[in-house]
This record gives structure tokens, sequence and C-alpha cells, in this order.
């Protein structure tokens, strides 16, 4: 029987052209609606990498109880596939921990990473790996990762694993014999060359894009060429974390910066899955944040004037845009958590 089902599969994925894919990399813009997408856009004098991908979906991102979500929610949603309160994290609504997408990447051989922008701790990173009724539980997500540590792991948030809780030295003698690579300093990110790699290289968040300079491309780059290495593929998610705070901040110039910078590793994301063919490339958010408007601008100029009308987040349904194999399945509207549901039957088909 179970000989059966599985001549039937691979009948059915090679009859019917169910495209399969090896990899999958899933960008997170934090904070990006639409007008987010639509100011990078003008400030790329109308390029836009997003004209690329050939399936686009809509999603709503409410929490369980609420309205407005914030990124825990949010991104417990997609990496989890439940619903949850605003504020807990990986976790559902009743503080149960839940299966996220990088424990089943690993039942299925596939090695995992993380990169972001602000601390690895922070929620959109932490969905994929911790699970707290809280998500400024920072010292117990750290100590979650070193428990449950992705292959890959890029980002700022290095003072909370080397907190008084945890003796650092120890900890890191113990992740080097594992294979791990530690880095603690941005520019040294490229000569990472064992199979594994933890670089946390800021005390919590990173500095803005004039700052970090090539960091976000550095880390996808290097996060690449370690995890493709592993024949069964790998699962990555990028975090570009920052669009969120320049957009609470209601900060012009900040925005511009990571909208950019973030623009710029998607486009090289989509080069690798262009030029290799077997990688499942997914762009979203977990919410809006601002409430951004842009009522004048050029696109000769590359100027675009920004009307924010909140703080906060807002309640905007998030566009999602697929490329690689898979990527049909992302068409439609649908709701955050359906996220979870696509990506797992996609690991789980291999
Ligand atoms: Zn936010």
């Amino acid at each position: 029987m179970k000989r059966l089902t599985f001549l039937l599969i691979v009948l059915t994925t090679t009859l019917f052209g169910q495209k399969i894919p090896k990899n999958i990399v899933i960008l997170i813009g934090d904070g990006m609606g639409i007008t987010q997408i639509t100011g990078g856009w003008i400030y790329k004098r109308g390029h836009l990498p997003l004209k690329r991908f050939t399936d686009v979906g809509l999603m709503t991102v409410h929490p369980i109880d609420a309205l407005i979500t914030d990124s825990a929610a949010g991104a417990t949603a997609f990496a989890c596939g439940k619903k949850t309160r605003v504020g807990m994290l990986g976790v559902d609504s009743a503080g149960r921990p839940l299966t996220n997408l990088f424990d089943i990447a690993r039942k299925h051989k596939k090695k995992v990473g993380v990169i972001s922008t602000v601390a690895v701790v922070d929620a959109t990173p932490a969905a994929f790996v911790a699970h707290v009724p809280h998500r400024r539980m920072y010292d117990s997500i750290a100590v979650q990762y070193l428990h449950n540590m992705p292959d890959v792991v890029i980002g700022g948030g290095r003072k909370f694993f080397e907190s008084h809780l945890l003796p650092t030295a120890k900890t890191y003698r113990r992740l080097r014999r594992k294979g791990y690579d530690i880095i603690t300093h941005p520019d040294s990110i490229v000569y990472a060359s064992r199979k594994r790699l933890i670089a946390l290289v800021a005390d919590v968040d990173l500095p803005p894009p004039a700052r970090r300079k090539l960091f976000s491309l550095m880390a996808w780059n290097t996060a690449h060429r370690l995890l493709s290495k592993n024949k069964h593929g790998y699962v990555l998610m990028i975090e570009g974390g920052q669009i969120d705070r320049a957009c609470h901040a209601n900060h012009p110039d900040w925005y511009r910066q990571e909208i950019i910078d973030f623009f710029n590793v998607v486009e090289d994301v989509l080069h690798q899955a262009e030029k290799d063919g077997e990688t499942l490339v997914i762009v979203l958010a977990d919410h809006e944040t601002g409430g951004l408007a842009i009522p004048h601008g050029d696109l000769t100029t590359g100027e675009a004037e920004l009307k924010w009308t909140t703080g906060h987040h807002t309640a905007d349904l998030i566009p999602v845009f697929a490329y690689g194999p898979g990527s049909e399945r992302f068409r439609g509207v649908y709701d955050n958590t359906d996220i979870f549901r696509k990506l797992r039957a996609l690991i789980e088909a291999r």
C-alpha cells in the first residue's frame, strides 16, 4: 500500500507537472504593506524587482482576537500555521507550543537558517525557533535558540546570548564542537568556512543601511553558500526588520534606506532562483506599519512625498509574491496561516 501511494505521488508530480522546490527562501519585509513597496518602486525610479515574480496573492493578517496584529502573532501565523494573541510567539492562544516550518524542514533533512537586520530574538525570526507566551522574553528565546540552533543564524542580538544566564565561553565551545563558526564582526561573515554559522554582529539591532553597508547581501550570499551544500536543500528566512522600525518612527530617510536595502536582497535571491530553477522565493510581510500614503512624487527623480496616518500597525491586507517551483500555489486571497500550510505541503511533498 505504501509503495503504491509512493508510486502515485511520483506519477502525479511528474505527469501533471506539479513542481516541488528543493530550497525555499522566505523574505519578510517587517511592516511592508503595498505603499511601502510602491515607495521602493519610486525610489528606484520605476525599477521593481518584484515585477519578475510570476504569482501574486493577498492575505489577511489579523490575530485571533483583534483586528490589528503585531509581529509576534503575525509571524507565528505563517511560521506555525495558527492564529494567536498579540505578543504571543510560537504558541497558540492557550500558550501551547506549536510545530513550526523549521521543525518540518529538518524532519525532511533540509538545513534551516535565519537572517535579520534586527536582533534574531526579535519576534519575526524567533517565531521560526522559539515558543514563549510573551515576545519580550528575550533571554528565554536565546536559551531556546541554543537548544534548537538553526544551521545558519545571522543578525543582531548578541547581548542576549552573552547575558548572565548563559556561561558564554562554555556555550560557544559547545557550538564550535557542533560545527559552528562563531562570528561577531559583520565584515567577517563572508569568511565563514565551517558547515554551520552563528554571526551575531550587533548587541541588539544592526545600524541603518548607511552604516551597515552590504551586510544584507553578504549575509544572504554566505547563508546560501553554506546551506546549499546540503543535497536535500534548505529553508531560509530573511527579514528586513527595520522597515517596521522606520515606519513606527515615521522616519522618511530611514524607511527609504531600508526598503532599498530589502529590494536589493530580494533581487539577488531572485537572481539565484532564476539561475538554479529549484528555489521557491516568497516575499511577504507580517503587517503594514504607519498607515503610509504617497500623495505626490516623481518617478524620474525618484522622489516620494510620504504621509503617515499612525505610529502603529494597520489592518491592511498584505501582498504575497512568489517565484519558482510551487509558486502557483500562492495565487488568490487567503489568510496568513495558509502560508504555513502551503509551505508545509511543499516541504512534505519532496
Ligand atoms: Zn511594528
